[in-house]
């Protein structure tokens, strides 16, 4: 029996201007055009002032963890021969917050407030997927 393939995020119209950079190795984010304020995932509105009026902006890809989570079970046959890996909420130096993956680090060594960067790893021609490494 061949290994179970992995899902594949599916590209909303929401999700399609993030998809689209990470296929070109750039992160973006969406950015309120009213206030600033940076958020992801995509919404129609700023949680802040409430404004519909936004972008999508490039962030820096640097960061540090804030949370996460070490995942022990099988929960989809398609991460069997990753157990056990990390689910990792990413603080963005320019404040937003991504869920993502670390890479190139055991489990058992992330600590909450490392510094991170992104890296970006090409699923398929439709999908890359930015995920994070520990700087230095
Ligand atoms: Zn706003």
């Amino acid at each position: 029996m061949s290994q179970a393939a992995k899902p594949i995020p599916r590209i909303t119209p929401e999700l399609a201007p993030f998809f689209e950079a990470a296929k070109q190795e750039r992160l973006v984010v969406q950015k309120c055009d009213s206030c600033g304020a940076l958020r992801f995932p995509p919404n129609p509105q700023c949680s802040r002032c409430l404004s519909t009026a936004s972008s999508w902006t490039r962030v820096s890809g640097r960061g540090e963890v804030y949370s996460f989570n070490v995942m022990h079970q099988v929960y989809h046959p398609g991460f069997a021969a990753e157990i056990p890996y990390a689910v990792v909420i990413v603080k963005l130096e320019e404040g937003a917050k991504l869920l993502s993956n670390l890479v190139g680090i055991k489990p058992s060594e992330i600590k909450c407030g490392m510094a991170v960067e992104v890296v970006f790893e090409r699923i398929s021609d439709e999908v890359t997927l930015p995920k994070f490494r520990p700087v230095g």
